[in-house]
């Protein structure tokens, strides 16, 4: 039996990947702490030619997103690269919903004369139809970071384009079991594999994925010139962490649907957003392009700023914290976040983990509670 990723469905693809076949080889792909390697083999530095453990964790990823990868110390470090290639005077469009770091890099850039910068609604795809013929950089996140609008990247991907220019898209909400932006036509896919690949909420790690050689090539020549490279302990808590990371978002996603339907009715909860629910707005696409709806639920609370800190506060099986992805259920007030004071003040994220979805109700009934006091 083959052992590729053609060969594979996923769920094995997930466990087989990156293991080497020689006879007494470590089961496990190794930690391998080397700067250098012996002259005349393939690698000669790990910061220009990686090691043999970061390209097991690139191959595995590489192949779920069904490109090539290279994998960089976090996933701004990923996103870094990306803006990193722009010509100098670069027009750039981003979603107005997305992740704030991306936000603050694109708009520090602009600041310094870097780029232009111009942002779009998620869900207007005549607009982004419109930009993709005039801009250097597409960026995309869907579902976008915390209101769960999903672009459509189908007919954006299929928009005329200045040559030269790059589409990536975001996809860590997603993951790349859920939607593989190189098939809908995506130049790069992004992954922050802090949050689901590593899914245990013990490392940072992001990876950037293409089918051009062109473009492989550049990236790894942006990590080899910054050396924003991976830590080994990352590359093998990610390789550990993302074996189960299709039992791990069946289960996550699964219960976030179960949830974000008992939200919808809940006294204490006004608007709630999940890709899932009938009431989304952009339901239609996500059940279109979307695998699964994902684990992320954002919903606003019944009264003010302060009445939903005091549901934060009294949740005790979902943790009261920031990020999303891990085996734990997290949770937090967005606009209480630096950079996120734009958003509605009672608005909550909330990333479904792997616990028993009757306990969550429990806590989560429970806290609600605390918002009437
Ligand atoms: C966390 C996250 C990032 C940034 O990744 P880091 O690993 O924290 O650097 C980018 N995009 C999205 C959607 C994220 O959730």
């Amino acid at each position: 039996m083959e052992l590729d990723r053609d060969s594979l469905r996923t769920d094995s693809w997930l466990v087989a990947a990156g293991r080497t076949d020689e006879p007494g080889d470590p089961l496990n792909v190794p930690i391998v702490a080397a700067s250098n390697f012996v002259a005349g083999g393939p690698r000669a530095y790990a910061r220009d030619h990686g090691t043999p453990s970061w390209s097991a964790l690139e191959d595995l990823v590489g192949g779920l997103e069904r490109g090539r990868s290279v994998v960089f110390s976090s996933g701004m470090a990923a996103v870094s690269a990306v803006f990193e290639m722009l010509p100098a005077g670069a027009t750039i469009v981003l979603p107005n919903d997305c992740y704030h770091g991306v936000h603050e890099l694109a708009a520090h850039g602009s600041e310094r004369g870097l780029w232009r910068l111009s942002s779009l609604e998620v869900d207007d795809t005549d607009a982004w139809i419109d930009a993709a013929g005039r801009s250097d950089l597409i960026w995309l996140e869907s579902p976008s970071n915390p209101l769960l609008t999903v672009a459509d990247l189908e007919a954006i991907c299929a928009a005329p384009r200045l040559p030269g220019s790059i589409l990536a898209v975001d996809n860590t909400f997603a993951t790349p079991l859920n939607q593989q932006p190189l098939s809908l036509g995506a130049d790069v896919s992004m992954q922050s594999a802090t949050k689901f690949i590593g899914g245990h909420s013990d490392l940072l790690t992001g990876v950037l994925t293409t089918r051009s050689d062109a473009l492989l090539g550049r990236l790894s020549a942006v990590r080899e010139r910054s050396g924003a490279i991976p830590g080994m302990l990352e590359v093998f808590l990610a390789l550990r962490g993302v074996r189960t990371m299709a039992l791990r978002l069946d289960r996550a996603q699964m219960t976030a649907a179960t949830l974000a339907r008992r939200l919808e009715q809940h006294d204490s909860v006004g608007t709630v957003r999940y890709p899932g629910l009938p009431s989304h707005p952009t339901h239609e696409i996500a059940e279109a392009q979307l695998g699964g709806f994902g684990s992320i639920i954002s919903f606003d609370v019944v009264g003010d700023a302060d009445a939903t800190d005091r549901v934060c506060r009294a949740i005790r099986l979902i943790r009261h914290a920031t990020s999303l992805g891990g085996v734990e259920s997290t949770m937090e007030r967005r606009a209480a976040t630096p950079g996120q004071e734009h958003l509605p003040p009672s608005l909550v994220r909330l990333s479904v983990g792997i616990e028993d979805p009757e306990d969550l109700w429990r806590d989560l009934d429970h806290a609600l509670g605390a918002s009437r006091r």
